[in-house]
């Protein structure tokens, strides 16, 4: 897998602390060549390896992980931001019928995925759907979703032999709207190759019928073609979505960010097997999984980031507990208390510190009450910031004024200073923040 190969590369860098750009670039090749193996296309690999080895280089390498399984983890969250749809559902709210469009290669599965489509319009959004096809070049093409249909429950336009692709379209529009039909699917022929006379007929009827969907049916075996096929569709209609078929199989799902990248259209579906149920969500943490082949590398990211927080909480406790925790480090720590997900995170990561914070914690909006804590130690004198107990009842009246806040609060905060220093004394004696969770199990 991509994160064994990487081991390698990363092998003498252990304990390193930044990721160079030596090493991230040693590392974006074996990436690259997993993207190449998964089906993403040449063009669309190299491009994200020069945005992710970016954002890569000088990131700071967690202690409890290999570089590799970092890098692994940088390049899967990128992977899951390019693929990640902005919307999945279809976009069918106008006055009826709104018109779905599908169009894509022979095979790819445009006639298969009609019918899941109005399947599932029929069903969970009871709409009442009409299929036609407008396929004249394969035999028996018009007969399959006919077949579909009434496999599914759903109408389609009788067949009128001799027809062409744009008077069926008219004719569809026609019955669309005169039999009070919410939505209408069209399928459409497709050849094997692209060709400039099936791009001129798609055409003809997206101005016919304009459509709400144009949907680019696509195969998830589709290798360095992709780029060809998503560009030369493009370029011809405006499409509005991808779906992607035959991810039952064992695609590895290049294919998806080939489409994002070229078409930058959302992949509103994947299609998982040859019944008519078979339609799915599309989920760009699965496919990212697939694109890199790994394990549970992210998940073994996110613990040792987990862990080096742990460490972190118990440096500052360590400080604490030899009373050189002052209101200049608390204040640092309220910016990272920020950052790790607010006061009440930080409160159930300590015991001992529950009162004052838990309180504070509760109250909606704690963010705020991190904001307002930081202006008051903002209107603190330096000597009073290294010194609380200087603080007096004088004192409080004037940092309270300074800040926007009241004497109470001043009091909240000072008392909180004095129950995390309590509790940290405590945390030593038990052996640090470690030998304390060691005991909880
Ligand atoms: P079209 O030429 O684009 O209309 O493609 P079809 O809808 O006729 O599909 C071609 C073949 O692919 C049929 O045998 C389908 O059953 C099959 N197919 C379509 N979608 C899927 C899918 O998501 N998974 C699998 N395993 N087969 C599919
Ligand atoms: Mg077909």
């Amino acid at each position: 897998s991509l994160s064994d190969r990487l081991g390698g590369v990363f092998d003498r860098l252990r304990g390193r602390g930044a990721l160079t750009e030596a090493d991230v670039r040693a590392a974006m090749r074996e990436v690259r060549v997993a993207l190449l193996e998964a089906d993403v296309a040449l063009p669309v690999a190299r491009q994200f390896v020069d945005g992710v080895t970016e954002q890569a280089i000088g990131q700071n390498v967690l202690r409890s992980v290999t570089p590799g399984q970092q890098v692994v983890k940088i390049v899967n969250d990128a992977l899951v931001a390019m693929l990640g749809a902005d919307e999945s559902e279809l976009l069918l709210d106008v006055t009826p019928p709104a018109v779905v469009m599908m169009v894509g290669l022979q095979g790819s599965g445009k006639t298969t995925t009609t019918a899941k489509i109005a399947k599932r319009l029929t069903g969970r959004e009871r709409k009442k759907v009409l299929m036609a096809s407008l396929d004249v070049n394969r035999p028996n093409a018009q007969e399959q979703l006919a077949t579909l249909g009434t496999q599914v429950e759903v109408a389609t336009l009788p067949i009128v032999p001799g027809q062409q692709p744009v008077e069926i379209a008219r004719r569809a529009m026609q019955a669309a709207k005169l039999q009070g039909y919410d939505v209408l699917m069209l399928d459409t022929a497709g050849r094997l190759h692209v060709d400039q006379a099936l791009m001129d007929e798609m055409k003809a009827v997206a101005d016919i019928a304009r459509p709400q969907e144009i949907l680019l049916v696509v195969d998830a075996l589709t290798g360095q073609d992709a780029v060809n096929v998503a560009q030369n569709f493009s370029d011809q209609v405006p499409l509005t979505g991808v779906v992607l078929t035959r991810m039952d199989g064992d695609a590895r799902g290049g294919a998806a960010l080939s489409m994002r990248a070229v078409t930058g259209k959302p992949i509103k579906f994947a299609g998982t097997g040859e019944k008519l149920d078979a339609l799915e969500a599309f989920h760009p943490e699965r496919v990212a999984g697939r694109i890199l082949g790994m394990g549970d590398v992210v998940s073994l990211v996110e613990r040792a980031a987990e862990s080096i927080q742990a460490e972190d909480a118990e440096r500052m406790a360590m400080k604490m507990a030899k009373g050189q925790f002052d209101m200049n480090d608390l204040r640092a720590q309220l910016a990272q208390m920020a950052r790790m997900g607010g006061l009440g995170a930080l409160a159930g990561m300590m015991p001992g510190m529950k009162k004052a914070q838990a309180a504070m914690a509760a109250t909606p909006g704690s963010d705020k009450v991190l904001v307002r804590m930081d202006a008051m130690i903002g209107s603190m004198t330096p000597k009073e910031r290294t010194k609380p107990e200087l603080i007096n009842a004088k004192r409080k009246i004037r940092i309270a004024k300074g800040s926007g806040t009241t004497v109470q609060e001043v009091n909240k905060l000072l008392k909180m200073h004095q129950e995390m220093a309590t509790a940290m004394k405590k945390i030593k004696k038990m052996g640090g923040l470690k030998g304390m969770m060691a005991m909880l199990g």
